[in-house]
């Protein structure tokens, strides 16, 4: 595509058009998943309706046929994040499940007393997982926090490494603030230190170019359904050296060399972590996905999210009472919001009313809202399908809620 046309992007979205309460649907709840474009969803139905059979396990056709789409899949994220090999590249549910198998796994070369770095700004999934292994270990968690504006104490950081530090865990892009972390410069401070970091992308990879090798992760994750692909899948980038040292994550089928009962094998990278059958359908819809964005190009979609960032916060501000949560230079399109004293749940519910699709509530971020001293808040996310239209339609209801609840 030469020029951005967001009205011929929005014509692959059927989501778009639906009413609610009789008004046009503005949907901005991107952060929490994306909507689909055509092409991903024709994707999924071409898997069911003509590929769909087990994967690297048959010898017929059907069976390679969806064995090709799945490693097809495999080589195109691999490209798409630049690593280094496919061995690299382990498909999971989600972000949540590639945490998790990181935590679970390379936990075990923790020792009591070990150390773990993350921020005030992580989302559960990358907070959770941690503590589940400090209760298998007594290890403890150091926490980085954040200034006014919602950027990373960077000095504290550097100042929270000790010779116990094992292991560093921090988002790219905050689902709360939007801050977008300056992850190379945080993961070459933990390798002077020798500490691995893992980057949980969920906020990051739909908006802006990742390239695992240039800013060095030893760990990546991300989810397909932030990135306008399908439910049920994401990504879980691991440096070969660090993924052949971690034992399997669960076991089960695919993932093994040779069973006995006295002796088992597992499988070589990537498989020796995907246990069990893989949503192989989704697998190959996130190529489609990948594809999507390729093809609209990823930069251009960032400079129009900004955009409608730039407007919307302008628009905001002019409204009284509005407190913006999140106000770092380098911002995702995402806007977390209270206005005077009114309750978050009040305020979304009456924008839904009104066709609009935001989220309320702690965003998952409980250790961040407890930082800011608030319960939660409003967060309107924008994707690259919402206009500068919809922002006013947005603040137009803004101004009608203050009025009806006076
Ligand atoms: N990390 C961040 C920053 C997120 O925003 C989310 C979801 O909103 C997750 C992790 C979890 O992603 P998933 O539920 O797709 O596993």
């Amino acid at each position: 595509m030469t020029q951005y046309d967001v009205n011929a992007l929005r014509q692959e979205y059927p989501i778009l058009e639906r009413e609610i309460y009789g008004k046009k649907l503005v949907y901005f709840d991107n952060t929490a998943t994306s909507q689909t474009p055509r092409c991903v969803v024709e994707a999924i139905e071409n898997m069911y309706y003509t590929k769909k059979a087990n994967v690297h396990r048959g010898v017929h056709t059907l069976s390679q046929e969806a064995t090709d789409m799945q490693e097809m899949t495999r080589e195109r994220v691999r490209q798409f994040i630049n690593a280094m090999s496919t061995q690299e590249i382990i498909f999971t549910r989600g972000t949540t499940e590639a945490i998790n198998l990181v935590a679970s796994s390379f936990g075990n070369f923790l020792e009591n007393d070990d150390e773990i770095i993350v921020t005030v700004m992580e989302h559960h999934a990358n907070i959770v997982p941690w503590q589940l292994l400090a209760q298998r270990k007594r290890i403890h968690l150091r926490v980085v926090p954040i200034d006014a504006n919602g950027n990373l104490n960077i000095d504290a950081y550097c100042r929270l490494f000790s010779e116990r530090t094992r292991f560093v865990s921090i988002c790219h892009v905050s689902n709360v603030l939007g801050t977008v972390n300056p992850i190379k410069e945080l993961i070459a401070e933990a390798h002077k230190h020798q500490v691995p970091v893992l980057i949980d992308g969920a906020q990051a990879i739909s908006h802006m170019r990742v390239d695992v090798q240039d800013i060095d992760a030893d760990f990546y994750a991300f989810s397909a359904h932030k990135m306008y692909g399908p439910t049920g899948v994401g990504v879980l980038y691991g440096k070969k050296h660090w993924l052949e040292m971690m034992p399997p994550y669960q076991g089960g089928g695919e993932m093994i060399g040779h069973v006995g009962f006295d002796k088992t094998t597992f499988a070589e990278l990537p498989f020796k972590f995907e246990a069990g059958t893989p949503d192989f359908v989704g697998i190959a819809a996130l190529r489609e996905a990948i594809d999507y964005i390729e093809r609209i190009g990823i930069e251009q979609i960032a400079a129009h999210e900004h955009e409608l960032l730039e407007y919307a916060t302008s628009q905001m501000m002019e409204i009284p009472g509005m407190r913006i949560f999140g106000t770092a230079k380098n911002k995702c399109a995402l806007i977390s919001f209270l206005i005077g004293n009114e309750h978050h749940y009040d305020i979304g519910m009456l924008l839904d009313k009104l066709g609009i699709a935001v989220r309320t509530g702690h965003h998952c971020a409980q250790p961040l809202m407890t930082s800011l001293g608030i319960e939660g808040t409003v967060r309107a996310s924008f994707a690259l399908y919402n206009t500068r239209e919809e922002i006013d339609t947005f603040i137009a209801a803004l101004r009608r809620i203050l009025t009806i609840l006076g």
